[in-house]
């Protein structure tokens, strides 16, 4: 019975992110999709229970529809690795879908147009821990706050625990984001064996603690 539920369960978010991958694929939200092959939404378990999300999609991710596969992305698996993570097991995505020209920032335009897909993905995922890569996934839940302050320091946003971090490109340029960026994946397993604890704890009934006093 315990296999059954389990398996209609994956089903059903594996489908409802299928749907909303091939809504993506057709977005002209913002006149972004015009210069681009096509829309990179995001790929990973269905049930991860870690979200890792970066700005937007390079030269590699829009020839291959995949997040992170260039450079900073086999960066991003290096530390995962080096957390104890697959790739397979977490959910990567980026908060703009299209890669925006010679890479340049993402507007606020394109931000405020790109907003549902993301919405949407945490809808269906809920992941339990949401890990920003770099400054413009760190303002979509922390605005004002600034990524040299705040790298390796989780919060509570809403539902979401969200842990900032530098973006792995930063760490390519750069040897000691990329020690920090180590030292703050390192932070993840723990992070995550805690909110389990917190859950198995409210799923039992037990008095709701404090959410800060946990980490
Ligand atoms: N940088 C990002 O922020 N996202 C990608 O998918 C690749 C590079």
């Amino acid at each position: 019975m315990k296999i059954i539920y389990h398996l209609g369960k994956d089903m059903g978010k594996q489908e409802e992110l299928s749907k909303l991958r091939e809504e993506i694929k057709k977005c002209q939200r913002c006149p972004l999709y015009k210069g681009t092959i096509q829309a990179v939404p995001g790929s990973g378990d269905p049930e991860a229970k870690i979200m890792f999300i970066g700005e937007a999609p390079g030269f590699y991710e829009d020839q291959k529809g995949e997040p992170f596969v260039g450079n900073a992305g086999h960066l991003l698996d290096d530390l995962l690795k080096g957390a104890g993570f697959l790739r397979s097991e977490v959910f990567i995505t980026n908060i703009i879908k299209h890669r925006p020209p010679q890479n340049r920032d993402p507007r606020d335009e394109e931000i405020l147009a790109c907003k549902p897909w993301l919405d949407r993905q945490l809808e269906i995922l809920k992941p339990k821990l949401i890990v920003t890569l770099g400054r413009i996934s760190l303002s979509r839940f922390c605005p004002g706050q600034f990524i040299s302050k705040v790298s390796g320091q989780e919060r509570w946003v809403g539902d979401y625990l969200v842990l900032p971090l530098f973006h792995p490109a930063a760490a390519l340029r750069d040897g000691r984001v990329h020690a920090r960026l180590e030292s703050d994946f390192a932070k993840i397993p723990k992070l995550l064996a805690n909110l389990e604890k917190r859950q198995e704890k409210n799923d039992s009934g037990e008095v709701k603690v404090e959410q800060e006093k946990l980490f």
